[in-house]
C-alpha cells in the first residue's frame, strides 16, 4: 500500500519498532503492577510507576472493533481494507489493519495474530494482524 504515512520512531517508541524489525511484537510492561500497556509511555497507566520494561507478548488477540475502508486515501491504495482495534491477549488494544482476509467476512471477536509487513525497502516494518 503506497501513500501511507511513514512511521517516525522516537527514543520512547524505538524498542517497539526494533521488535517489529525482528518480526516480534514487544510492548511495555510495568515492573510494579506487572500489567501491559500500549502505546508506549514514560509511566504505567495503571499505577503510575515509572519502572517499565519491554517484553515480547503472545501476538494473539481478537478484533475488538473494526471498519471497512471503501474509499482510497490515495491513488495507489487498494480498497477495500480493514482498520481494526485489536485487543491483545495481554489486554492492551492496538489500532492496526487486518490483512489476508475477505474484509466482508470479518467479525468482532474473531481471533487474529500479529504479522509484519514492509511496504517499501527503505521504510520501517509495520505491524498488521491476520486471521488466526
Ligand atoms: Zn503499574
Amino acid at each position: 500500500m503506497n501513500g501511507h504515512p511513514i512511521a517516525e520512531p522516537t527514543p520512547l517508541t524505538m524498542p517497539f519498532w526494533n521488535g517489529l524489525e525482528k518480526r516480534q511484537l514487544i510492548i511495555q510492561r510495568c515492573n510494579t503492577c506487572h500489567r501491559y500497556q500500549f502505546y508506549p509511555r514514560n509511566f504505567c497507566i495503571h499505577c503510575e510507576s515509572r519502572v517499565l520494561t519491554w517484553e515480547p507478548v503472545s501476538s494473539r488477540g481478537h478484533i475488538y472493533s473494526y471498519t471497512i475502508t471503501m474509499r482510497a486515501p490515495g491513488p495507489d491504495v487498494a480498497v477495500p481494507y480493514v482498520v481494526a482495534i485489536v485487543e491483545l491477549e495481554e489486554g492492551p488494544r492496538m489500532l492496526s489493519n487486518i490483512v489476508d482476509c475477505d474484509p466482508f467476512q470479518i467479525e468482532v471477536g474473531a481471533a487474529v495474530v500479529a504479522d509484519f509487513r514492509r511496504e517499501n525497502p527503505n521504510e520501517s516494518m509495520l505491524l498488521v494482524f491476520r486471521p488466526a
